[in-house]
């Protein structure tokens, strides 16, 4: 199956055959169809595996496919939580490349810099954030973030943010989002607490190792 093939929309298979991915790997081919049916999706993947691509590309495919009606950029839309600056950088970039013919507003915040730029960037609209919990926690707590209608949450690498102890920033954070959206869980690992952590999130999750 390659990518040319996949009901998704031009504007991402042109930056697709540009960066030159022509087939999906494991990770992708099995997480994109029922991301795209918008289903919720427990996936144990590693770096090096093509786990991000895995999410983005759905993610933007289901937010192209239902334009954001009245609402344009007063609230975001996807929000994506990375345990660290580097992960969320690196997210962000795969997000940007693979979207990059879309009008879809992607933006990046973490910690350890100044939040002035960050809220402009926040107010001027976003649809899609991938952020660090710390940063996320303050910025939502000071009423920058509007996750009132959100409709995707992707946690990556869930097991280094626990391990980090970010859960109760996560766990603060999702309170603010409608119980009714599509939640998109990723992990390099599983234990008993990732399983809680995962299934207290995900409803009827597609499970998919490789
Ligand atoms: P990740 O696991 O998301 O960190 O991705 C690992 C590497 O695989 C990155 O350098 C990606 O650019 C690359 N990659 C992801 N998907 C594909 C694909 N379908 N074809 C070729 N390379 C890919």
């Amino acid at each position: 199956m390659k990518f040319e093939k996949y009901s998704i929309s031009s504007s991402l298979k042109r930056s697709l055959e540009e960066k030159g991915f022509k087939k999906p790997t494991d990770i992708q081919f099995k997480s994109i169809p029922p991301i795209l049916r918008g289903e919720d999706v427990l996936a144990i993947a590693q770096t090096g595996t093509g786990k991000t691509a895995a999410f983005a590309i759905p993610v933007m495919e289901r937010l192209l496919n239902k334009p954001n009606k009245g609402n344009r950029k007063k609230s975001i839309r996807t929000l994506v939580m990375a345990p660290t600056r580097e992960l969320a950088q690196q997210i962000t970039e795969v997000f940007e490349t693979i979207g990059k013919y879309t009008k879809l507003d992607i933006l990046c915040i973490y910690g350890g810099v100044e939040q002035v730029k960050q809220i402009e960037k926040l107010e001027s609209g976003v649809d899609i954030l991938i952020a660090t919990p710390g940063r996320m926690f303050d910025l939502q707590h000071q009423g920058y973030v509007d996750l009132s209608r959100t409709e995707i949450l992707v946690l990556d690498e869930a097991d280094h943010m626990l391990e980090k102890g970010f859960i109760k920033d996560i766990k603060d954070v999702i309170r603010f989002l409608p119980k009714h959206r599509q939640t998109l869980f990723f992990s390099a690992t599983i234990d008993e607490q990732i399983k809680k952590l995962a299934y207290s999130l995900v409803k009827n999750a597609i499970r998919i190792q490789i």
